[in-house]
């Protein structure tokens, strides 16, 4: 793995931080459901077909919300990030690799700033960020689509070249791609099955050609990215 030339070490946060089979993020999926359900008054079956469309169409349900009903972004942010993060645990061994790894760590969501707080700080790796990026960062355009990617470029003033992205959504691994970052695909043995197809990670038998590296083991493939 030739990793040597990375200073910049970039992390998406639900479902990549900690594992997707934790099944965290589905108390986020629920509000999302409930949230549009009662903003668009549409029965929870309704709402929730409406949700996987935006997210697949617009990057996430939030911006679809935005942009065909002019919903405001912070009343539902709020409510959705509004969760139990107890089942959540802190992962020490991933608190070491991360510490470790040479150069500046980010974190690059299309959740809330105060999620990634929350989370982070929950996981106890907070602290070892330099910065974090919230989807109100990118005036509310979500990753997959290019223009976050370029503004956090800019804000962190980062060079693509010398940056790696780690992301459980492969479709949000192309941009960072073609700007010349790298890129990982972090995958779990979780249930995608209710997830629009293409917002599901591809999985190790269907490569994308913009994906670099796949794993399963994030603290282990950090470890093998750190020197010795
Ligand atoms: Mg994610």
């Amino acid at each position: 793995m030739t990793l040597s030339h990375i200073r910049n070490w970039i992390f998406d946060l639900d479902n990549t931080l900690y594992r997707a089979d934790v099944d965290f993020f589905s108390q986020i999926d629920k509000k999302m459901t409930a949230y549009i359900s009662r903003y668009l008054a549409l029965q929870p079956t309704e709402a929730r077909m409406v949700q996987k469309e935006y997210l697949a169409e617009y990057g996430t349900s939030l911006s679809g919300m935005m942009a065909v009903h002019g919903m405001d972004p912070t009343e539902f942010l709020d409510y959705v990030h509004d969760v139990d993060l107890s089942m959540l645990r802190p992962d020490p061994e991933l608190r070491n690799q991360i510490k470790a790894l040479p150069g500046r760590k980010f974190i690059f969501t299309n959740g809330s700033k105060g999620h990634a707080r929350n989370v982070a700080s929950h996981l106890n790796l907070f602290d070892l960020f330099d910065g974090s990026f919230g989807i109100e960062d990118g005036d509310y355009v979500p990753k997959p689509k290019r223009s976050p990617y370029i503004k956090f470029c800019d804000i962190f003033d980062i060079d693509p070249e010398t940056a790696i992205f780690f992301e459980d959504g492969v479709r949000n691994l192309e941009v960072p791609k073609h700007m010349g970052m790298a890129t990982v695909l972090v995958t779990s043995d979780a249930d995608w099955s209710d997830e629009p197809e293409i917002t599901r990670p591809a999985g190790l038998t269907t490569k994308a050609d913009f994906v670099d590296h796949i794993t399963d083991d994030l603290p282990g493939f950090l470890a093998k990215a750190n020197p010795l």
